[in-house]
């Protein structure tokens, strides 16, 4: 019996470890009327191995507009459904949130089946502040776009996190540090899955490693904010680079290893730090 009539529920489902499918997720896919699947083949697999029967049927990015009409009409008739995607929550760098909105509008009662999600799973296991974020999810393909979206972020203060394919990753990291200045960040990879693995270093460090290995596998790159310093060549006062120069020396680096670094902090020329601090 269902659980609710015209109800949409959202529900997620695991990004790598299987187990980690909720109680709740299984018994509201066993419920519901019918199931509206991003890959309906890959979702199968999922119900098979849970041994849920419910009709699948598909709504993706390329069929969403007739197929959410439908599954709209559906509900309004009385029959529930669940959204799933592929892997994680759905809407999230998925589809779903059109669907959410089409239900809104037509009076469905949209309710959440929360689990697994890859970007807040690499977030509270990166080390860096958690108290604000920024999802941004997947930059834009094109190269003026994917900039003109770092140039917008460069100067916000919260942590950033990033899906990224592994094919797009060097280049990611590339203009990561291009924009941002040479960060802390964690490439968090493989998540609940057997080669799960975190990745810290600075942007630099992150670039020089898969330099020597190509990436392989799914990742979530989490990067540090731009805390005090606003790293933009116009907003870089002598202010800043007088008190980070010296935060280096408190640190205990020598003069030129605090050279080194306030220029890679700030993202200027290690001449700028220089004339700055010696050249009066
Ligand atoms: N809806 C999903 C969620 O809630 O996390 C995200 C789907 S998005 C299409 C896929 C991207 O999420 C991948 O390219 C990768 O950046 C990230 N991702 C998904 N599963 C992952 C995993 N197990 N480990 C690391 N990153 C993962």
């Amino acid at each position: 019996m269902n659980e609710e009539k015209s109800v949409l529920y959202l529900v997620a489902t695991p990004i790598g470890n299987l187990e980690d499918m909720t109680f709740r997720a299984v018994k509201v896919l066993n419920e519901v009327d019918f199931i509206a699947a991003e890959d309906t083949r890959h979702t199968r697999k999922l119900l098979t191995h849970f041994d849920i029967h419910t009709p699948l049927i598909r709504y993706d990015e390329n069929n969403k507009a007739i197929a959410g009409a439908e599954i709209i009409e559906r509900l309004k008739s009385g029959e529930s459904a669940a959204c799933v995607s592929d892997a994680g929550l759905p809407a999230i760098s998925d589809p779903g949130a059109d669907l959410v909105r089409l239900a809104i509008e037509a009076n469905i009662k949209v309710v959440p089946i929360p689990g697994a999600n890859a970007a807040l799973s690499a977030l509270i296991c990166s080390g860096l502040d958690t108290t604000t974020f920024t999802f941004v999810g997947f930059l834009p393909k094109t190269a003026k776009k994917c900039m003109e979206v770092l140039e917008e972020l460069k100067p916000h203060k919260e942590t950033l996190i990033f899906y990224e394919a592994p094919h797009h990753l060097k280049a990611t990291l590339r203009n990561l540090l291009k924009v941002a200045g040479n960060r802390e960040a964690v490439l968090a990879r493989e998540l609940t899955k057997i080669h799960e693995e975190f990745i810290h270093g600075r942007l630099e460090d992150l670039i020089k490693r898969f330099d020597e290995t190509e990436p392989r596998g799914e990742f979530v790159i989490v990067v540090e904010g731009a805390g005090d310093v606003v790293v933009n060549e116009t907003a870089v006062s002598t202010l800043d680079i007088s008190t980070i120069y010296q935060k280096f020396l408190d640190d205990g680096l020598d003069k030129k290893s605090a050279m080194r670094e306030t220029a890679k902090r700030l993202n200027i020329g290690r001449r700028d730090v220089y004339n700055q601090i010696f050249a009066k």
